[in-house]
């Protein structure tokens, strides 16, 4: 079996516990407009004006052969992390990804917007072994027509997920991107719905500009955001401490 992916990069130390193999999918319903991999938001493969070319559909055995060249590495926290696009869009992919690694006693992370069928997020419940998950725009009219978002959907899947997964495997991510997700309305759903929730660990950052070269090569418009001081984040951080007793809060310099 293939999945479609655009890179697998090694030696990550943002994705999840300890030094991991992050994979890349391609294809994401959603269009957040600070996206920092917009190659992969498209199922298609693309080429750029460079002749690069973003995606490749890549056999499975292949995809675990690569992630466990680092196993060395990974020691008893580390492993892999599937990411996107969307990684639950894949999820009979991911699914058998996971078993193999899981097989070679590898730990499996996945980062998602749960911007994807409930039917996709229960065939990986089970097999995943901690879960970032996005938190951006919750007001829904503009969660619609800003990311192409649908807080329904989202907030059934966030339900199930705190439902059936111990909180201390899943961390809330939360990009702040001014004038979209940092805005005093927005702030203000995120404390209460992150009040609601009490997760056991969240992380927030600025978002940045690192996508730029590519959105430069593939033709897409791209949005440049006003950095949030570090002095802002702390203070929204300190909000969330107050409001979520039992939450570990991070700020991530990206
Ligand atoms: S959910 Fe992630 S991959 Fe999809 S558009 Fe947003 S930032 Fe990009």
């Amino acid at each position: 079996m293939n999945m479609r992916l655009t890179a697998i990069q090694r030696f990550c130390l943002h994705d999840g516990p300890g030094i991991r193999t992050t994979v890349f999918l391609k294809g994401c319903a959603l269009r957040c407009p600070w996206c920092s991999n917009p190659e992969n938001i498209s199922y298609e493969i693309l080429t750029g004006k460079s002749n690069t070319v973003y995606g490749t559909d890549m056999d499975i055995d292949e995809v675990v052969r690569i992630c466990l060249k680092d196993r060395v590495y990974y020691e008893e926290n580390g492993g892999v992390t599937v990411s996107g696009g969307e990684a639950l869009l894949q999820a009979d992919e991911v699914a058998v990804l996971f078993d193999k690694l899981h097989s070679e006693n590898i730990g499996c992370c996945i980062e998602t917007s749960l911007m994807a069928p409930v039917d996709n997020l229960n065939k990986l419940i089970d097999k995943t072994d901690y879960w970032f998950v996005d938190m951006k725009l919750l007001d829904a009219a503009k969660a619609g027509s800003i990311l192409n978002g649908d807080t329904c959907l989202y907030d059934t899947n966030l339900d199930i997920l705190f439902k059936k997964v111990s909180k201390e495997k899943i961390c809330i991510r939360i990009p702040l991107a001014a004038g979209i997700t940092y805005t005093k309305e927005n702030i203000m759903l995120l404390e209460n719905k992150l009040s609601e929730l009490n997760p056991y660990r969240c992380e927030i950052f600025s978002v940045h500009d690192l996508g730029r070269k590519k959105y430069e090569d593939l033709d897409m418009e791209f949005t440049e955001f006003e950095k949030i001081e570090e002095s802002e984040l702390r203070a929204f951080a300190d909000r969330l401490s107050n409001r979520c007793k039992d939450t570990e809060i991070e700020i991530l310099r990206i």
